[in-house]
Order: structure tokens, then C-alpha cells, then sequence
């Protein structure tokens, strides 16, 4: 399979406010043009994950915290089909996997979570092929503005883990003292170039960490008309895409993280599956 694409109806009922309106225009519009269409390219309605992968990350606390949310459900489900999707790529089954999901996940921490995260799914689904030795090393480049606290949190001390975060403020936000972090602070009005010169760099980091599996925090709220920093157009995300594909033929995960503007997330989501599938 050449790609595995994980969505499911519950994103858009269940799901955060800010961020569910996207998910059900943007899959109904790859179906419309075509990319679900071509060989090799399957979609997966996934099942929550399984509690106990998350108390491996989360602490009971949180996990209650969560539950007084009201977003538990849909971040179990969105949790799920990351992890799931980031076995069939550990597993050789697909080559690359695109996430949707109904609630993000970067600024959940070990025990504490804002900004539409509740559960940290790319934590939650690194540190299940980790400690199941699927994989032995994992690249994380986190392309959202927003700083990914949360996954630093949990990923940061691990020496198994690479973890490259893009953000909007010079002089890094958080805790790079583990051993494989990498922190880009770029400003607010970074556009496609200057974007793509530290994609570049950082995408060079994560091939030379040699990663058996590369995820993708893929927020697009860094698009020109959407609500975090960056002005980036669309075709920064292709652009991008290539550059990840450039090095890395298979074994790449994208989990959509921040993004609210519906028209930004449908060519935004084409533009990345156009790529990983062709
Ligand atoms: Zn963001």
C-alpha cells in the first residue's frame, strides 16, 4: 500500500470546536479529486485506542482531567488512528499515512494539556512501537507555530526519540536539553522560503538520525488566513511534502495538528496526500 488515510465521521461529531469543522470538507474533497481514488491509497476507520497505551503516557490525573472535558472520546478515537495507522507503516504494510483526527495533540503533556490537545497521540503511538520494539529510533518534526510542549514533555529525555520543533519565537520556548532536540524559532511572518530553508535542515537532522519511522505533526494553522503564526501559502505544504519524500521513501507518518479555516485545510490536506500518493 502506498498510503493509508485514517478518518472517521466521530472527528467532526465529537470533535474540538476550533478544530473539527475542517476534517469531514477536507476528506469529502480529496475524495473529489481524485486521491482516494488512486491505486495503493486506503482509507481506515479506526477504533479508540486502547486506555491502557495511554496510561503509559498520560498520568490517571490527566486522563480524568480529560474526562471532565467532555473530549475524551474523540481524543481516544483520534489517538487510535494514529496509532494504528503508525503500525501498518512500522509493519511495511503502507509506505506513508495521513491522520485525521478530532482533536490535537502536541500540547498534552505527561500531566497537564491546552490549546485543542487533550491526548498526546504521537506520543501515545511512538512510545507503543518503541517499547513493543516495532521500531528502535523515531524522528518527530513538529511543523505546527505553535510550540510543542506536550510532546517534549513526554519525548524530549527519550534517547530512542529525535524531536524537531517548529515554532514562532526566537530563543526556544522549552526544555532542549534532552539528548535529540532540535527547536526552530522562526517569525511570525516566516513565509514559504524561509520556511522551506529550515525544513530542509530540519528534515536533513531527521534522515541523519536514521529513524525507522518519521511522524509528521502537520499543522496548518501556519497558513496566510489562519490563526497561528507564519505566513505560509499552501504550496508550502507540498513543497514540504516532496522535501520529505526526497529522503525519506517510506516510513512517514502526517497527523494533522492546528488549522481551523476549512478552504486552508482542504488544500492544505491535498496537497500533502497528492504527494504521498503519486
Ligand atoms: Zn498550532
Amino acid at each position: 500500500m502506498r498510503l493509508l488515510v485514517v478518518y472517521h465521521p466521530d472527528f467532526y461529531h465529537g470533535g474540538y470546536p476550533p478544530l473539527k469543522d475542517r476534517v469531514e470538507p477536507a476528506f469529502l474533497y480529496l475524495r473529489k479529486e481524485g486521491c482516494l481514488d488512486r491505486p495503493g491509497v486506503q482509507v481506515l476507520e479506526p477504533e479508540p485506542v486502547q486506555l491502557e497505551l495511554v496510561r503509559r503516557v498520560h498520568t490517571e490525573r490527566h486522563i480524568e482531567d480529560v474526562g471532565l472535558s467532555g473530549f475524551l472520546e474523540v481524543s481516544l478515537l483520534s489517538t487510535g488512528g494514529v496509532v494504528e495507522a503508525s503500525r501498518v507503516v512500522a509493519d511495511g504494510e503502507a509506505e506513508h499515512a495521513f491522520c485525521f483526527v478530532g482533536a490535537a495533540g502536541h500540547h498534552a503533556s505527561r500531566e497537564g494539556f491546552w490549546g485543542f490537545c487533550f491526548i498526546n497521540d504521537v506520543a501515545t503511538a511512538a512510545l507503543d512501537l518503541l517499547n513493543r520494539g516495532l521500531v528502535n529510533r523515531i524522528a518527530v518534526v513538529d511543523i505546527d507555530p505553535h510550540y510543542g510542549d506536550g510532546t517534549r514533555d513526554i519525548l524530549g529525555p527519550d534517547p530512542r526519540v529525535l524531536h524537531v520543533n517548529f515554532h514562532s519565537s526566537y530563543g526556544g520556548l522549552g526544555d532542549a536539553s534532552g539528548p535529540h532536540n532540535v527547536d526552530f524559532g522562526l517569525p511570525h511572518d516566516c513565509g514559504d522560503d524561509l520556511f522551506m530553508e529550515h525544513a530542509d535542515a530540519a528534515l536533513d537532522r531527521a534522515r541523519d538520525f536514521e529513524p525507522e519511522l518519521l511522524f509528521v505533526v502537520f499543522g496548518y494553522d501556519s497558513a496566510i488566513g489562519d490563526y497561528g503564526a507564519f505566513r505560509l501559502s499552501t504550496d508550502a505544504y507540498r513543497r514540504f511534502a516532496r522535501a520529505v519524500l526526497e529522503r525519506f521513501e517510506a516510513g512517514t507518518c502526517f497527523v494533522l495538528s492546528g488549522g481551523a479555516e476549512v478552504d486552508i485545510g482542504k488544500a492544505a490536506s491535498v496537497s500533502v496526500v497528492d504527494v504521498l500518493s503519486s
